[in-house]
């Protein structure tokens, strides 16, 4: 897709803020500094769009992207950031379990894991959560020019074993300094979204 519009519509904290629209939505997720805000810069060719976090779990709403009027992505807040108090994370859990579970919009879930390392205990649990649901997951292992070449197959493996991957869901491996692995994510997300 070229992507000339993209409008933050609004950062919503409960259902009745979402747009009204019916426009195709996906939603990104994963842990604090995984590299979320930088892989949505990338995919709508934006330097600072989405603002690359300083401050590690500060984002907790539910941003809607506005892309071209022809979808949103969902910027849902980082789990797995224990300077948040446990109030606050039930909280947001909460929102975040009842807009990806009832959201009737959502095509599917990007979910990103730290490609440098293994999936973390937080990723295991956020994967099982989406395949228990049977919500269509693209796994996108980030920041994939930080590991050698001859490493990258192993990242895959790990990947792929950590999280128990179904065969439903595909994996991409990316880098935002490279632009590396984007128009595989946009082919999913293509094919979600039903063009
Ligand atoms: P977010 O908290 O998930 O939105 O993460 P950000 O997009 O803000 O990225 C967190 C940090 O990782 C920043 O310092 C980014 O510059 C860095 N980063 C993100 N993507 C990449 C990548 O593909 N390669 C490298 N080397 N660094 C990245």
């Amino acid at each position: 897709m070229q992507v000339n519009n993209v409008d933050l519509t609004i950062s919503a904290v409960e259902p009745k803020q979402y747009p009204a629209t019916n426009y195709p939505e996906i939603a990104l997720v994963g842990r604090s500094n995984v590299g979320k805000s930088s892989l949505t810069n990338v995919l709508i060719n934006r330097r600072n769009f989405a603002h690359t976090s300083s401050q590690p779990g500060k984002t907790q709403t539910l941003n809607f992207y506005n892309v071209e009027d022809e979808l949103y992505f969902v910027d849902v807040p980082g789990y797995g950031y224990a300077k948040v108090s446990k109030k606050e994370r039930e909280r947001f859990g909460k929102m975040i379990e009842e807009y990806l579970t009832t959201r009737q919009q959502l095509r599917g879930v990007i979910q990103l894991v730290d490609g440098r390392h293994k999936p973390t205990a937080d990723d295991v649990s956020m994967y099982q959560w989406l395949a228990y649901y049977d919500i269509p997951t693209l796994i996108v292992g980030t920041k994939i020019d930080k590991v050698k070449p001859n490493a990258r197959n192993r990242v895959k493996n790990d990947i792929i074993k950590t999280l128990e991957l179904t065969s439903k869901t595909s994996l991409v491996l990316f880098s935002a300094v490279k632009k590396q692995g984007q128009d595989q994510v946009w082919n999913w997300i293509e094919q979600r979204i039903g063009e």
